[in-house]
C-alpha cells in the first residue's frame, strides 16, 4: 500500500503495484541482456584477436620458403591481449629472430593484415622478456652471436653449372672436412653470382652440427673493432673471434686500404689457422688484385684455395630461376622462364626481386602472370634500378674498382690507366644514363661530341675481340645498377 503510494508520487502518474512490478522485471531483462551482449562482444573480439594473430602467420606461411617459417616465423608469439585494432603485437623468442623478422617480414606480415583483416596495424615485435627464457636464451645468443645465416642458403638452393661448379665443389668439401682441406677457402666473383648463398651454405651446415659459426662482412666486422676500441673491450673483441669454430668473412675487398683493422684481422686470422679452425672469404676480387692490401694478408688469402664464380650460364639461370619460383612458391610457365633468364643478364640477385615483384603485382591485381605482365613488370625493374643513376655515381664507381681518384678520370690526365678508365665511365655514362654525347663531353671535360663517339667505338671493338673485357664490364654494369 505504501509502496504504490510512494512510486504513483514519484511518477507523478498513478501506477497500480503490478505495474510497476513490470517496469522493474523490463528493467532487470533489459540490463541482464546488456550484460550478456558486451560479454559476448568481448569474447568475439577475444576470439577474434587469437585467430587473426595466428591466422596471418599462417598466411605468412604459404607465401615463404618453409625452411625460413620453421626456423624463424614459427616462434612468433602473438599477444591477444596487448594488440589493438592500430598495433599488432607479437614475441620473438631471441634478438636473432627479431631481427631477422623484423627486416625481412614486418611489411609483409602488415599487408596481410591489410588483405585478410582490413586493419592497418603498426606491426611490433619485442623480445619475449620472461626471466626464465631470457637466461637461457641469452646462452643461446651468446653462441650464435654473429650468425645471421640466412636458412633458405643451403647446397640443395643452390644450382650448379659450368660457372660455379668449381666454388661449389671447393665449398662442399670444406664442408666435409673443415680446417683441414683447404684454409682459408677464397670464393671470388662478381655481384649477385652466389658468394655469400655458398658461404652461408657451409655455415648452414655447420651451424646445425652445433659449431659456433661467426658469419659477418668486413663491415660488421670493422664497426664491431672500432666499439670495443672506443669502450677499451678490446680482449672481448678477441676473445669473441677467436673462440669461434668457423669464420665466415664476406666481401674482404673492403679491408682495401684500411691499415688498422687489416692489423687485427690478420692476427685473429693466424689465431684461427694456428688451431686448425676453418676460415671462409669472400671478395669481388682475387686477393691480388685487391689493392691496398697488405703484403702478408694477400699471401695467407691465397694459401688455402681461391676459386671463382663466373656469371650463370642460360641452363643456370633456368635453373635457379625454376628453384626460386618452388621455394618462393611462385608458379611460372617454361616461356616466361626462359624470357626472364635472357633479360637478366648475371645478376641473379636480379632474378629475386624479379620474381617477389611478379608475384605481389599479380596477387594485388589478381591477374595471372603471363608474358605480357612479365614483359612490362621486367621493363619497369630494370628502368627502377638505373633511374637514380648520375654521372658521379658511375664515375664514382669506376674510379674506386679501378682504384683512382674521380676527379683523375675527369681530368686531362693521358696516363695508360687513366685513359683506361675514362673510357670505360663514358661507356657506362652513356650506357646507363640518359645523357646525350654534347652533355657526356662537357662533363668528361672534351672538346665535342665526336671525342664521345670515338670513344665508344672504342670500347665497343674491345667489348667485341676481347672476353675478359666484356666480363669486366658485365661486372661493373652489376656493381653500379645494383649500389642504386
Ligand atoms: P653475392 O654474394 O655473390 O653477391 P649472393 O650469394 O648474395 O651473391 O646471391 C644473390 C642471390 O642469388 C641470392 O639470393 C642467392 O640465393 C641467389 N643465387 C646466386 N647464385 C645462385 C645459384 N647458383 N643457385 C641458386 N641461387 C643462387
Ligand atoms: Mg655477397
Amino acid at each position: 500500500m505504501i509502496f504504490s503510494y510512494y512510486s504513483a508520487t514519484i511518477l507523478g502518474v498513478s501506477l497500480s503495484y503490478s505495474h510497476i512490478h513490470k517496469f522493474v522485471i523490463h528493467i532487470i531483462l533489459t540490463l541482464f541482456m546488456a550484460i550478456i551482449a558486451i560479454i559476448h562482444k568481448y569474447n568475439r573480439d577475444r576470439g577474434r584477436v587469437v585467430n587473426i594473430g595466428q591466422k596471418i602467420l599462417l598466411l605468412l606461411k604459404e607465401e615463404i620458403p618453409e625452411i625460413e617459417y620453421n626456423r624463424y616465423i614459427k616462434h612468433l608469439v602473438y599477444d591477444t591481449k596487448k594488440s589493438t585494432s592500430d598495433t599488432a603485437l607479437f614475441y620473438a623468442p631471441n634478438s636473432l629472430v627479431l631481427n631477422w623478422i623484423k627486416n625481412k617480414y614486418s611489411s609483409k606480415i602488415k599487408h596481410l593484415f591489410e588483405v585478410h583483416d582490413s586493419s592497418n596495424v603498426t606491426v611490433k615485435i619485442l623480445l619475449k622478456n620472461q626471466i626464465e627464457s631470457k637466461k637461457t636464451e641469452h646462452k643461446k645468443e651468446q653462441k650464435h652471436q654473429h650468425s645471421l645465416l640466412n636458412p633458405s642458403h643451403t647446397f640443395e638452393n643452390f644450382m650448379v653449372g659450368g660457372s660455379n661448379q668449381f666454388a661449389y665443389a671447393a665449398v662442399k668439401s670444406v664442408s666435409e672436412k673443415p680446417g683441414i682441406l683447404y684454409n682459408p677457402l677464397f670464393i671470388h666473383g662478381g655481384v649477385g653470382l652466389g658468394k655469400t648463398h655458398l658461404m652461408q651454405a657451409a655455415g648452414n651446415v655447420f651451424q646445425n652440427q652445433g659449431k659456433i659459426v661467426i658469419y659477418t662482412t668486413v663491415e660488421q666486422f670493422l664497426n664491431d673493432f672500432i666499439r670495443h676500441v672506443r669502450n677499451k673491450t678490446m680482449e672481448r673483441f678477441q676473445e669473441k673471434y677467436r673462440k669461434c669454430d668457423v669464420l665466415l668473412i664476406d666481401d674482404i675487398q673492403f679491408l682495401s686500404n684500411k691499415e688498422g683493422i687489416q692489423e687485427e684481422f690478420f692476427h685473429t686470422f693466424e689465431a684461427l689457422k694456428g688451431v686448425g679452425k676453418q676460415i671462409i672469404l669472400t671478395a669481388d676480387k682475387h686477393p691480388k688484385k685487391i689493392a691496398g692490401l697488405e703484403k702478408r694478408l694477400q699471401s695467407r688469402f691465397e694459401h688455402g684455395l681461391v676459386a671463382d664464380i663466373q656469371p650463370p650460364e642460360l641452363e643456370t639461370k633456368i635453373a635457379i630461376i625454376e628453384n626460386k619460383c618452388k621455394i618462393n612458391k611462385v608458379i611460372l610457365t617454361k616461356d616466361i622462364i626462359n624470357y626472364i633468364a635472357t633479360v637478366i643478364e648475371s645478376n641473379v640477385r636480379e632474378i629475386e626481386g624479379i620474381l617477389s615483384k611478379l608475384h605481389a603485382y599479380s596477387q594485388l591485381m589478381h591477374v595471372d602472370i603471363d608474358l605480357q605482365f612479365t614483359k612490362s613488370v621486367l621493363k619497369d625493374q630494370l628502368q627502377e634500378n638505373r633511374a637514380n643513376l648520375t654521372l658521379d655515381i658511375i664515375t664514382q664507381n669506376v674510379a674506386k674498382d679501378l682504384n683512382i681518384k674521380p676527379s683523375e678520370i675527369r681530368s686531362k690526365g693521358r696516363s695508360k690507366n687513366l685513359v683506361y678508365a675514362r673510357r670505360i665511365a663514358i661507356y657506362l655514362c652513356r650506357d646507363l644514363t640518359q645523357n646525350t654525347m654534347p652533355q657526356l663531353a662537357q662533363y668528361f671535360g672534351m672538346k665535342d661530341h665526336t671525342a664521345i663517339s670515338h670513344t665508344l667505338k672504342k670500347i665497343n671493338e674491345l667489348i667485341q675481340n676481347d672476353e675478359d673485357f666484356k666480363v669486366k664490364i658485365q661486372e661493373l654494369t652489376n656493381k653500379i645498377t645494383s649500389s642504386s
